[in-house]
């Protein structure tokens, strides 16, 4: 198990930002730009 947990804030400021980065395919997870919070579970894309 990892130890992510969504938070909530009460901003409006979301960016997604890239947490890991694997040959093809990087790991993403919404944050708040205001309060660095992760918004969301973290998601693996392929790029
Ligand atoms: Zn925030």
């Amino acid at each position: 198990m990892n130890s992510f947990k969504v938070e909530k804030c009460p901003h409006n400021n979301r960016v997604l930002r890239v947490i890991e980065s694997v040959a093809t395919s990087e790991k993403t997870v919404l944050i708040c730009k205001d309060c660095e919070k992760q918004l969301s579970e973290p998601k693996t894309d392929c790029i």
